[in-house]
């Protein structure tokens, strides 16, 4: 994989892939602005280098179709006050007119293309559609790590009509520190995992198992583990159709040696609100009137001796309604415990990421993904069609 410093970009035409997906509020103004930062040591390089730079981005999910409030009209405002440099906007990806803005770019020059998404074809990672976007661009930068887990045109498919491609400083940088917990990662290696769905996390927990010492699971999908052996858990959130691949995670686990870890104590209450009455059980069953919604004090001790010894750790998922102050307790504590370790410390997820800036430690932690899903299909596959698209040229 090409990274920046690999290519000269003088007086050259650059394709940079970003993920400005940033949230809006009603009026169709910019919430937070992360995304936009988080291109910009890549954006000021090529600046640096005298680069023509074009660049193009999603945002929302307009399906496809033209939606003027998906413009990404507020994004090339914010982008230009942030570079202190006029941001011209395209009035579409391709075309006659983005074609001719394309050509009459100058060094130094940036034209932001509209949003990638009001086109079909670009989820649809349609070649056509790639070769559009390539048209006159002489490097193809990817900089959009959150977007790398998609076979879209502008992820994927476009690299096939560029001669060269490369990472952009942010996907460099992401692929580097999950690449050391996927690759001979320092032990002991303890995983954390929370959040609300075994689903969602079956191929991580499949993966780490083959790589992790110590798994600790939290959050709501702990209670699915104890469904399926069978624990009566109140109205605690259960994917009733994922108890067979939870089973399977306990005898993969015992047959690895993986010391599989479930809560020992749970706060419960009869819903996730924040004037709902919160107490703490340590066995089974669960009322059922009753839910749990964080992990108790005596997880909370367990869980931090066992992060303590670690040398690697990777943690996705909240470990309790972290939203909610009463529920919140188990979260902070593991974000803390972390932050207490002198290991390479990983975290991944868009509601983790929240959690441990909420808990105030960010700074003590190794590295903070940007990706979400990315880096969590990244710790699964140990690749994604993004960065592979970037390896084969
Ligand atoms: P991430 O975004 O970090 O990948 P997830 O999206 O998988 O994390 O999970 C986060 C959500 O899980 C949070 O909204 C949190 O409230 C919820 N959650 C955690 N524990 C529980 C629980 N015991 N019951 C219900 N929801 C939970
Ligand atoms: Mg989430």
């Amino acid at each position: 994989m090409l990274s920046l410093k690999d290519l000269d970009f003088k007086g050259k035409r650059v394709f940079l892939r970003v993920d400005f997906n940033v949230p809006l509020d009603e009026e169709g103004n910019i919430r937070d602005d992360t995304r936009i930062k988080a291109a910009l040591p890549t954006l000021n390089y090529l600046l640096e280098q005298n680069s023509k730079i074009i660049i193009a981005s999603h945002l929302g999910r307009p399906k496809g179709k033209y939606n003027p409030k998906l413009s990404l009209k507020p994004v090339a405002k914010r982008l230009s006050e942030l570079i202190s440099k006029e941001v011209i906007l395209a009035p579409n990806v391709f075309g006659d007119e983005v074609d001719r803005l394309k050509k009459e770019l100058k060094k130094n020059q940036v034209l932001l293309l509209e949003n990638l998404r009001f086109h079909a074809e670009e989820t649809d990672n349609d070649p056509d559609f790639a070769r559009k976007l390539a048209y006159e661009i002489d490097y193809y930068v990817n900089d959009a790590f959150g977007a790398c887990h998609r076979s879209h045109a502008s992820v994927v498919a476009i690299t096939q009509y560029v001669k060269i491609s490369a990472a952009g400083f942010l996907v460099k940088k992401e692929v580097d520190y999950l690449s050391k917990a996927i690759h001979s990662p320092q032990k002991p290696y303890i995983a954390i995992l929370g959040g609300a769905k075994v689903s969602d996390k079956i191929p991580v927990i499949e993966n780490l198992l083959n790589k992790a010492d110590d798994i600790l699971i939290g959050g709501a999908m702990a209670y699915t583990f104890f469904r399926a052996q069978g624990y009566d858990v109140g109205h605690s959130l259960v994917e009733e159709d994922k108890k067979d691949l939870a089973l399977k995670v306990f005898e993969t686990a015992k047959e690895k040696q993986i010391n599989f870890h479930l809560p020992s104590d749970y706060i419960v209450a009869p819903e996730a609100a924040p004037d709902a009455k919160a107490q703490t059980l340590d066995s089974f069953p669960i009322p059922s009137d009753l839910m749990a919604l964080d992990i108790g004090p005596k997880t909370v001790e367990k869980y931090t001796e066992i992060i303590t010894k670690a040398k690697t750790i990777f943690w996705n998922g909240p470990m309790g309604v972290f939203e909610i102050e009463k529920f919140s307790q188990g979260t902070k504590k593991i974000a803390i415990a972390i932050a207490n370790t002198e290991a390479l410390s990983i975290i991944g997820g868009g509601d983790s990421v929240a959690a441990v800036y909420k808990a105030g430690i960010s700074e003590k932690i190794s590295f903070i993904s940007t990706g979400g899903g990315a880096s969590l299909e990244f710790i699964a596959n140990e690749t994604l069609p993004g960065i592979e698209a970037l390896t084969e040229k």
